[in-house]
C-alpha cells in the first residue's frame, strides 16, 4: 500500500518507520527542512511511561486559567469559532473527574508501556544511540497537598505494577509549625517546643538515603530524633502514619528511635540580607 505521513516529527517518523517495515511504500510529508526541528526537537527528552498522565485532571480547569495569564506560559489559546475546537474543550472539561482521570491514566499507561517495549527493540534493531538514561524519575513536591494529590496516581502505578518508592511522605508531616516535645532531648534548654521547620526532604543515592532539614532554629537532638523515626518508616517498622501520630503525642516516650549523631552535619547558615550591613 502507499502511505503518505504528513509531518516529521517523532510520532510520524517512526510511524513510517513501521508502516515501511510492514511493507508498505511510505512518504513523509514536512514543512521544516528536515525532520524532528519542531516539538520533538529539543524536549526534555525523558522516556517515564510510569509517569504519563492525562491533561485532563481535577483541577485542571482553575490551573488552565492561571497559566494563561504567566509570563512564560505554558498554555496558549488562540480564541476562534471552531466547533472542533469547541467539542474537544468539552471533552477535555468532562474528563477532568477524579474518576475519568484515574481511567484514562490507566489507558495511557497501558500505551505508554507497550511504547516503551518498542523503543527497547527499536533500539536494538537500528542500534541509535543518545543519551538514555534507566534511573526512573525523581519528583518533587513542594506542598503536602501536592503530594496527597498523587494518590490516584499511584493507586494506577501500584495497579499496573510499576515501580515507585515514596520517599518522603512520612517527613512532610513534620514540616510546619508544630510542637517537637516528641523529637526533643530531656536535656534540651529551649524555652519553648514549639518549632517551625521549614523543610525536611529525603532522597536516595544508590544505598545511601540523605535528609536534609531546615529551619531557622532546631531543639536538642531534634533532627536526630525525626531521622530516627523516619528510619522506623524506611526499615518498614513503622506506618507512615506513625510520625504524625508521635509528633501529636508530645511525649518523648512516642519517639521510635534517636538516631546515632554519625553523619549528621551542619551544612549551611543563611542569614537574613541586611542584618549585618555595616
Ligand atoms: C518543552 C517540551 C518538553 C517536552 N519533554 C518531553 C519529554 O521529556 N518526554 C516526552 O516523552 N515528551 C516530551 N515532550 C512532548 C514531545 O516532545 C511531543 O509529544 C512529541 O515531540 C510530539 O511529536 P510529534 O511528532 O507528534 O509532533 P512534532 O514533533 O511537532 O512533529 C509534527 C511535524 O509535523 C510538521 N507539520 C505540521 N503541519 C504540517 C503540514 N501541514 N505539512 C507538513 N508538515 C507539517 C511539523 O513541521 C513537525 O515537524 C515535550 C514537549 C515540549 C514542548
Amino acid at each position: 500500500m502507499k502511505v503518505i505521513v504528513l509531518g516529521g516529527g517523532v510520532i510520524g517518523v517512526s510511524t513510517a518507520y513501521y508502516l515501511a517495515g510492514a511493507g508498505h511504500q511510505v512518504t513523509v510529508i514536512e514543512r521544516q527542512p528536515g525532520v524532528g526541528l519542531e516539538t520533538s526537537f529539543a524536549n526534555a527528552g525523558e522516556i517515564s511511561p510510569g509517569y504519563s498522565a492525562p491533561w485532563a485532571a481535577p483541577g485542571l480547569p482553575i490551573k488552565a486559567i492561571k497559566w494563561l495569564f504567566m509570563h512564560h506560559r505554558p498554555l496558549v489559546i488562540r480564541p476562534k469559532i471552531d466547533p472542533a475546537m469547541i467539542l474537544w474543550g468539552l471533552a477535555l472539561l468532562r474528563n477532568c473527574t477524579a474518576a475519568r482521570y484515574e481511567h484514562n491514566k490507566a489507558r495511557m499507561l497501558a500505551l505508554a508501556q507497550y511504547s516503551r517495549t518498542c523503543l527497547e527493540q527499536l533500539r536494538t534493531d537500528t542500534n541509535i544511540q543518545y543519551d538514555q538514561r534507566m534511573k526512573g524519575t525523581l519528583q518533587l513536591f513542594r506542598t503536602q497537598k501536592q503530594l496527597d494529590g498523587t494518590a490516584a496516581d499511584i493507586a494506577v502505578l501500584k495497579r499496573f505494577d510499576v515501580g515507585y518508592e515514596l520517599l518522603d511522605r512520612a517527613a512532610q508531616a513534620l514540616v510546619g509549625l508544630h510542637d517537637f516535645t516528641t523529637f526533643r532531648s530531656v536535656h534540651c534548654q529551649a524555652r519553648s517546643p514549639l518549632k517551625t521547620l521549614d523543610r525536611l526532604d529525603v532522597r536516595r543515592e544508590g544505598d545511601r538515603v540523605l535528609i536534609a532539614a531546615t529551619a531557622r532554629s532546631f531543639l536538642h537532638h531534634q533532627v536526630r530524633s525525626m531521622v530516627g523515626c523516619l528510619a522506623m518508616v524506611g526499615m518498614g517498622r513503622w506506618a507512615e502514619v506513625r510520625v504524625e501520630q508521635a509528633l501529636a503525642a508530645r511525649d518523648r516516650g512516642a519517639l521510635g528511635l534517636n538516631a546515632p549523631p554519625e553523619g549528621l552535619y551542619f551544612v549551611s547558615a543563611k542569614y537574613p540580607e541586611g542584618d549585618f550591613a555595616p
